[in-house]
């Protein structure tokens, strides 16, 4: 008797929940796609539980493949000096400060990441988040108000869109890599918006394409706009020795008002950054909520992302093979016929337009079978026929590796 008391307990609680909260109907389509593994389905493909370290080769359920979706870009994620110094801030300060840096948790690793970061990047001052993802959406969302304006590029980051409505401000997308639409857009909305801020990546994930620096430093000057640009996937990987975007277009770091990146990929760790003037930079160390209110980076962390900057800034030839491998995927890619859309050869993601989601899940999988690991990434990330597979390239890939994966690809593609 007990027992069913305590069934019909637990289905009463179950009913609170059903009452009080309706899971969104996209999110029961998206739960049956997942679960479904046959032709149209996806679930077999993603969330999947890789072993060891996301470098050259992956791991997956014992089976081995070249692996492209590892964004360790200069295979500084399993390196012994990395893990070293992550180690041996464990022994120092511990696994976790517990506390915010403004009461107990600061410590001395964050200040030398912190100068070290501004140093590279060609600024005043940085400052470390505990998250890539929550440092765009802390900051845009803090910076921007009621009364403001923020454009960003069509293709931008998730964590920058949710940052942009969070903030109140008005929020209006530019057509993508378009400097004359976001110029027209300011001539008509500027002058009613107290701030105007413009958000851009360095390279953008889904299409591997670089924006047009100096056309966006004019454009910002011209309108008094603050500049943002997401370097995660163009920090340590464009630019001669992989100082990003700044170095690649030959434009000074300060003409942006706000460089972020994330230490998760180059750098090796976890959390993220904004680099920028002295003035900015205190003033999101002292208001910034995500910041102000939150522990401060793991020890560990931080001493990895300083120890893997340091390894960058010596060793530029890691930057120079990584440029190499981009430039020979992208060669034999186009060479065989692939289509690689508007991806710059600098670039280290290569996209290979397939069309339909089911046939890039497909090809996927065909891939993996001959010891090949890309993902798919179709609708609603881009739009419908528009699906492709992405190749995130990484210093750690041979010329061997590049050879073997394009004909593999070039090969199923044909199939
Ligand atoms: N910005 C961009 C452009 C990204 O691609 C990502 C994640 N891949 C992030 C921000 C968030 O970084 P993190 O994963 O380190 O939180």
């Amino acid at each position: 008797r007990m027992l069913r008391e305590k069934d019909k307990k637990r289905e009463k609680d179950s009913t609170t929940l059903e009452s009080a909260f309706e899971f969104p109907p996209e999110y029961a389509g998206y739960r049956k796609k997942l679960e479904t593994t046959g032709e149209e389905g996806v679930g077999d493909l993603f969330y999947r539980s890789f072993e060891g370290v996301n470098t050259r080769h992956a791991l997956i359920d014992g089976v081995k493949a070249i692996n492209f979706c590892s964004y360790n870009y200069l295979d500084l994620s399993g390196d012994e000096r990395v893990g070293a110094a992550a180690k041996a801030a464990i022994e120092t300060d511990g696994t976790s400060v517990s506390a915010s840096r403004l009461v107990s948790g600061e410590r001395p690793v964050h200040a030398a990441l912190e100068s070290a970061l501004a140093r590279w990047i060609g600024v005043d001052a940085a400052l470390a988040f505990v998250g890539g993802y929550g440092t765009n959406e802390d900051v845009i969302g803090h910076l921007m108000g009621a009364g403001d304006l923020i454009l960003y590029d069509s293709l931008i980051h998730a964590s920058v869109q949710q940052g942009a409505r969070l903030s109140g401000a008005t929020v209006i997308p530019f057509p993508h890599n378009n400097p004359q639409a976001l110029e027209s857009i300011l001539q008509r909305r500027r002058a009613q918006a107290r701030h105007a801020l413009i958000v851009v990546e360095g390279v953008y994930s889904m299409d591997g394409d670089i924006p047009d620096l100096p056309a966006l430093v004019e454009i910002k000057q011209r309108h008094q706009a603050l500049l943002m640009v997401d370097e995660a996937h163009s920090m340590g990987v464009i630019g001669a020795t992989g100082k990003g975007l700044s170095q690649y277009a030959g434009v000074p770091p300060r003409s942006v008002d706000l460089w972020m990146g994330t230490l998760s990929k180059t750098f090796a760790s976890c959390g993220g950054y904004i680099a920028g003037s002295q003035d900015m930079v205190s003033y999101l160390r002292h208001t910034a909520p995500g910041f102000v209110f939150s522990v401060g980076l793991a020890p560990p962390l931080a001493a990895a992302a300083l120890a893997a900057l340091q390894i960058l800034e010596e060793q530029p030839q890691r930057v120079a093979v990584l440029h190499a491998r981009a430039l020979l995927f992208h060669t034999l890619a186009r060479t065989a016929g692939l289509d690689v859309g508007v991806a710059s050869p600098e670039s280290a993601i290569v996209p290979i337009m397939v069309g339909e989601s089911e046939k890039a899940a497909r090809l996927s999988r065909a891939l993996l079978k001959k010891g090949v690991l890309a993902l798919p990434i179709g609708f609603p990330a881009v739009p419908e026929n528009k699906a492709r597979l992405r190749f995130f390239l990484s210093s750690a890939h041979t010329e061997e590796d590049i050879r073997s994966a394009v004909k593999a690809l070039a090969a199923e593609s044909a199939a």
